[in-house]
């Protein structure tokens, strides 16, 4: 999405070639797994603010639901590829799947951007997107999510039109919504909370205590900043973190080596997560190049940004004390760079199990829809605790007995719990 070169679902492509490989999967299962079963491509004309009518491309994949309904976030995003959702769809199946819950994986998106458009323009978007596709999503079809540059308004404005539309009240149609609108408590932290609970498992293994430890975050969005607040609570101290810069377009990194403190910094964040440099100067903090979160000297890297952000040519930068990498946005980490850091001794834990806390935390929200009746706080974040563990521990203990990676422990799970699913239905 971010460099016109790379094809992220080349890339979730060949992810799953491997797991097939290791799973020994015949031709049709191959066939059916490495494309979606349906993607919708449809157009969305807006009356402008200025009275003008543009047209905005708007996409929905449903990779597979054959484990039940799919589910995915919608993205807004300028430079949006129907490739980019297509990776983010298969990699949604992968997630739903290792985290045993029982949806598939989906994903949309709009090519828009967020920060030139007016509320009411950005409302129009979200009617326009469901009106285009409202016959092939639902609560026991396709349920849509928030993701990068959507948030809690967008999915209700969706959800509206959505309930308009249909007649009846239909709040498990989307999750992400506001609380006291359908939303479920503990599902803004859900995220960036499940990145932690798998790295503090990891600690557990590795017989680290978190007090001990230091880490570099890239982003400071939705899931940096939860998963800051949690490792903060663990004892943790995060030095550096990093974040777009509309004005420049590029991305800075913001250091402090005492450790940043999350409330001053969100304070003079904007509502898209871009830290504003000149107050952040001001405050003490060391602005430095985009990429300087990657090469800092921590025991825990979190990519929480977006996609082909560790690549071949960084890899070398990341210091030698790292010992978990937990990837907290959707493929941060090229295949090749994959290869180069499975060399050395950094414990990955894989995106599409790392980050899998905010559709398990959608997926109670589903839950509470649709018995009409919602948790505490404590009771979500509880839960979300267990199926987090419960999803960490089986990928690592997997990945010891079988002595391969994480990341191909977590495929070799999530893969062949797809692929009995689409057997058992006789699909394959
Ligand atoms: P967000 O829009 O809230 O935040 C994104 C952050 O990344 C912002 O701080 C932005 O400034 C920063 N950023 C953007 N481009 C950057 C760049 N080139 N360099 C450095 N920083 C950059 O998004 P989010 O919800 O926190 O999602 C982040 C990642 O996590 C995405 O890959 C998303 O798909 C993934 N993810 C999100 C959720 C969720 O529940 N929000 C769930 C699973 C996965």
């Amino acid at each position: 999405m971010n460099e016109k070169t790379y094809n992220p679902f080349d890339t979730a492509q060949k992810q799953f070639d491997h797991a097939a490989d290791l799973l020994e999967l015949n031709q049709a299962e191959r066939d059916l797994l490495r494309n979606p079963v349906r993607e919708y491509h449809f157009s969305i004309p807006i009356r402008m603010d200025d009275g003008s009518v543009k047209i905005f491309r708007g996409f929905r994949v449903q990779h597979n639901d054959a484990r039940g309904p799919a589910k995915g976030g919608i993205r807004f995003h300028p430079m949006e590829t129907i490739d980019t959702v297509r990776a983010l769809s298969m990699w949604m199946t992968w997630k739903t799947s290792v985290a045993d819950i029982p949806l598939g994986g989906g994903k949309g998106g709009v090519i828009c951007d967020p920060h030139h458009l007016s509320k009411s323009e950005q409302e129009h978007i979200c009617r326009g997107w469901v009106r285009q596709i409202v016959k092939n999503v639902g609560p026991n079809i396709d349920i849509p999510a928030p993701d990068v540059m959507t948030n809690p308004q967008h999915m209700l404005w969706m959800l509206d039109e959505y309930e308009l539309i249909c007649g009846e009240k239909l709040p498990g149609f989307i999750t992400g919504k506001p609380v006291g609108m359908g939303g479920s408590r503990g599902r803004t932290e859900a995220t960036g909370y499940g990145v932690m609970i798998t790295v503090r498992e990891a600690l557990k293994e590795q017989k680290i205590k978190p007090e001990n430890t230091v880490a570099s975050i890239q982003g400071f969005g939705n899931v940096a900043k939860y998963a800051i607040e949690l490792y903060h609570k663990m004892g943790g101290r995060v030095i550096c973190v990093s974040s777009w810069d509309e004005e420049d377009k590029t991305s800075y990194s913001f250091r402090k080596k005492d450790g940043i403190d999350l409330d001053e910094l969100t304070k003079i964040t904007d509502s898209f997560g871009g830290i504003d440099k000149s107050k952040a100067r001001d405050l003490g903090y060391e602005v430095l190049p985009g990429d300087a979160w990657i090469e800092q000297d921590v025991d825990i890297l979190v990519p929480a940004a977006l996609e082909n952000q560790i690549r071949a040519d960084n890899t070398e930068k990341i210091s030698k004390r790292v010992k978990i990498l937990a990837e907290g946005a959707n493929g941060p980490t090229t295949r090749e760079a994959d290869e180069i850091i499975q060399k050395g001794n950094i414990h990955v834990i894989p995106d599409f199990l790392a980050n899998a806390g905010g559709v398990v935390c959608s997926y109670f929200e589903q839950v509470q829809c649709n018995m009409n009746y919602f948790w505490e706080k404590d009771e979500v974040l509880g839960k979300l605790d267990m199926k987090m563990t419960s999803a960490y521990l089986a990928v690592s203990d997997f990945a010891r007995t079988n002595k391969m990676g994480m990341r191909d422990a977590a495929y070799v799970i999530s893969v062949n719990r797809v692929v009995q699913a689409c057997r058992d239905r006789g699909w394959v």
